[in-house]
């Protein structure tokens, strides 16, 4: 009889006991993915980018779409679909045009809108690149400069857009007056060219050489494999130089031909080597920065 109390007493005991550790474990999974998941979507890694070789090492590839804008969901979304399965949203950044060819307003395409926002919420980077895109628009004067950026900033809030978050800029065709790098730049924009990119510090404006490069416009399809051989090339050249590599793409131009394989067959390369090689110690940090020297 006591025994059998005992052992009640015993197992009531041990059902508290597991109710409270599965209590602990759940508590402290939700604060660990609560806690990993907004890391995850705030990472930024163009912030990094820079020329203090101490304390930058350049590692996978950063993805810039250009020509983001409604004309192109369609494109978009098969893009950005290999983009998700190489696991790439927070290293891709999005440069959309406001008001393409001054007949496509965000506002007036509210299908596409909410496809970013989905993007955003993804971790991708909803970023700036024109108000119209018609010729070198930022190849202007100042004030032309400062009343493109402030009516395109304007549609992006009216958008929902969070536009603290959006401080970075490639113009149209690389295009840019020395008085509209200026607005850019006093207004904490980071400029990002055909081949480095321009930041503004507390002690001057910071270039940084980067290798920007593009091998998907309208690429004939013999060229695929040629274009996947020097594209791995150029992406191993770059990190031994320690410089942040980019593949820039172009919607319609990367739909067309072979581009969209030649992209999945780039990211997922450039993750398998880069993770192969660092474990392998070819790109250890010590080493660049005494070939830098
Ligand atoms: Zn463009």
């Amino acid at each position: 009889m006591k025994s059998v109390k005992k052992s009640k007493l015993s197992s009531k005991y041990s059902t508290l006991l597991l109710l409270i550790v599965l209590v602990l474990v759940l508590l402290v999974s939700t604060m660990f993915f609560a806690d990993y998941h907004g890391k995850y979507l705030k990472y930024d890694p163009l912030k990094d980018v820079s020329n203090d070789r101490c304390y930058y090492n350049a590692s996978t590839p950063i993805v810039l779409i250009h020509d983001v804008s409604p004309k192109y969901i369609d494109e978009m979304k098969e893009i950005t679909e290999i983009l998700d399965n190489n696991h790439y949203s927070t290293r891709t950044y999005l440069f959309v045009i406001v008001n393409h060819a001054n007949e496509n307003k965000l506002t007036d395409y509210p299908e596409f809108v909410e496809y970013l926002h989905e993007l955003d919420k993804k971790g991708y980077h909803i970023q700036y690149h024109g108000y119209d895109h018609i010729a070198g628009e930022y190849n202007c004067n100042e004030s032309v400069a400062k009343q493109k950026l402030n009516e395109s900033i304007k549609i992006l809030n009216n958008c929902q857009f969070d536009t603290n978050t959006i401080n970075y800029v490639i113009t149209p065709r690389y295009k840019l007056s020395k008085d509209s790098a200026n607005v850019f730049l006093n207004r904490n924009f980071t400029i990002i060219m055909d081949y480095y990119i321009l930041k503004n510090r507390t002690d001057g404006i910071e270039k940084i050489i980067i290798t920007n490069k593009e091998y998907t416009w309208y690429m004939p399809e013999n060229c695929t494999e040629i274009a996947k051989n020097v594209s791995i090339v150029d992406y191993k050249n770059s990190l031994k130089e320690n410089n942040q590599f980019t593949l820039s793409i172009h919607p319609k131009a990367v739909n067309y031909g072979n581009g969209i394989e030649f992209l999945d067959y780039f990211l997922r390369k450039t993750n398998y080597d880069t993770l192969k090689d660092i474990l392998s110690g070819e790109y250890n940090s010590k080493e660049i920065n005494e070939n830098k020297k």
